[in-house]
């Protein structure tokens, strides 16, 4: 028997009806002759509405509190669709991440998942049950609740159908596939029919939320393929994989865009040996990734250096920043939380000049400045201002022609 894992986002399963419809879609899944592991979101806006009831109680809410605050969400959409299931004659189960056993490390509200211990879910599906897994959670060693990051169901889906050997992970949301830019800005953005693991990484990196970039890291690794669908139409879809043929590689495939960047700079730095270092390391202690690093041509011995964190982690950022950039002697640190990004993604990119060019003159031509650029073999991203950033994924999107059915 085939086995399908398939994940439904909060919009998905955003009330009663919904969560109705479905365990409909489930049980078609079901009554084709499949074995059936689903992993759901919490409904709707449910996650956004416990983080906000903690800050009212306490500003600092306590990051092990807060994990096992936020996983109730996904365990009342779990339950509710088990219940709605077995309403329909079919039996089901709901489990938490802990009972499916997917073991994390303890870093709260960004946790990795170590392995899964899969026998429960094994001896379930045997049962004949429709298996229903909590979606963003695991525990650790000590059984301790932990999330795996905004977003992370899809990643929880992706890792249950690795570790189940499942044909297929798909994964269910409120628009019909990957578009070449965020269909909600780009009205006449493209559905791709297909795409490779590695563009939908960078995409997925650095903004398009339609999947977890972790989610897309776990698909190529164990070669799982990916289908990105609505849960509300019958349309095709977008399929993730890694058999994507040359020609449809061949260019500029999406754009994506990210408001949540924030940038710090460092002025006035003494360029010696150890600066970097005695920078970054305290950041990845502190479990704070740094996206974009530049650092100046120094002059008299003298640099500047900037760098990008998401929006969320700035004040914590400059809390570590600041007094380091003092003990090396720079003269100052300045933060810019008005700034956002855009990035042009294809593997046809790679050793074919003109691509950087053409992104930024697009740019400039609708007087957009560039403050900062990084790039990857299939990617270029420009940092600028927050307010610019939806008038330049437009722009771009046209600049490449994305508009224009392929
Ligand atoms: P879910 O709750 O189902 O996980 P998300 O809100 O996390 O759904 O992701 C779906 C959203 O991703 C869409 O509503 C869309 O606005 C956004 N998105 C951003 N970029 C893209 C893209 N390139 N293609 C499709 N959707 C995108
Ligand atoms: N409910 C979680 C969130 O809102 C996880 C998810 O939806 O994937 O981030
Ligand atoms: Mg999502």
């Amino acid at each position: 028997m085939t086995l399908i894992v398939q994940k439904y986002g909060g919009s998905s399963v955003a009330d009663a009806e919904r969560i109705i419809n479905v365990a409909r879609r489930i049980i078609e899944t079901k009554d084709n002759g499949n074995q059936v592991v689903v992993v759901v979101s919490a409904m709707g806006n449910t996650t956004d509405e416990l983080i906000k009831l903690a800050n009212q109680v306490t500003e600092r809410p306590s990051e092990r509190e807060l994990d096992a605050l936020v996983s109730t969400g996904e365990v009342v959409s779990s339950t509710l669709l088990a219940m709605a299931l077995e309403a329909m004659g079919y039996s089901a189960i709901s489990l938490s991440g802990a009972q499916a056993g997917i073991r994390t490390d303890a870093v709260h509200r960004r946790a990795r998942i170590l392995k899964i211990e899969a026998r429960r879910v094994i001896q379930e599906l045997e049962k004949g049950n429709i298996v229903i897994v909590a979606g963003f959670q695991g525990a650790t060693k000590e059984m301790d609740v932990t999330t795996l990051g905004r977003g992370a169901s899809d990643t929880s889906a992706v890792a249950l159908a690795a570790s189940l050997g499942a044909e297929v992970c798909q994964i269910y949301t409120d628009v019909e596939g990957v578009y070449t830019a965020d269909p909600r800005l780009i009205p006449d953005a493209e559905r791709l029919s297909e795409i490779g693991y590695e563009e939908m990484l960078e995409l997925a990196s650095y903004g398009a939320k339609v999947m977890h970039p972790r989610a897309v890291e776990l698909g190529e690794l164990y070669n799982i393929p990916i289908l990105v669908a609505s849960s509300f139409t019958g349309r095709p879809g977008t399929l993730i994989h890694g058999g994507v043929s040359m020609e449809v590689r061949n260019k500029v495939r999406s754009i994506a865009h990210n408001l949540d960047v924030a940038k710090i700079t460092v002025v006035g730095i003494p360029d010696r040996p150890g600066i970097a270092a005695a920078l970054f390391e305290p950041l990845a202690e502190a479990n704070i990734s740094v996206d974009t690093i530049v650092q100046n041509a120094s002059v008299n011995n003298i640099t500047d250096l900037t760098f990008t964190v998401a929006k969320s982690q700035l004040h914590e950022a400059m809390e570590v920043v600041e007094p380091i950039a003092r003990s090396i002697g720079a003269r100052e640190c300045v933060s810019d939380a008005d700034v956002g990004q855009v990035s042009i993604v294809g593997t046809g990119m790679q050793n074919t000049p003109g691509y950087a060019a053409r992104m930024f003159s697009a740019l400039s031509k609708r007087g957009i400045n560039i403050q900062l650029i990084s790039t990857s073999e299939i990617r270029i991203t420009c940092i600028i201002d927050e307010s610019r950033v939806e008038d330049a994924v437009r722009v771009l999107h046209r600049a490449f022609k994305l508009d224009v059915k392929q």
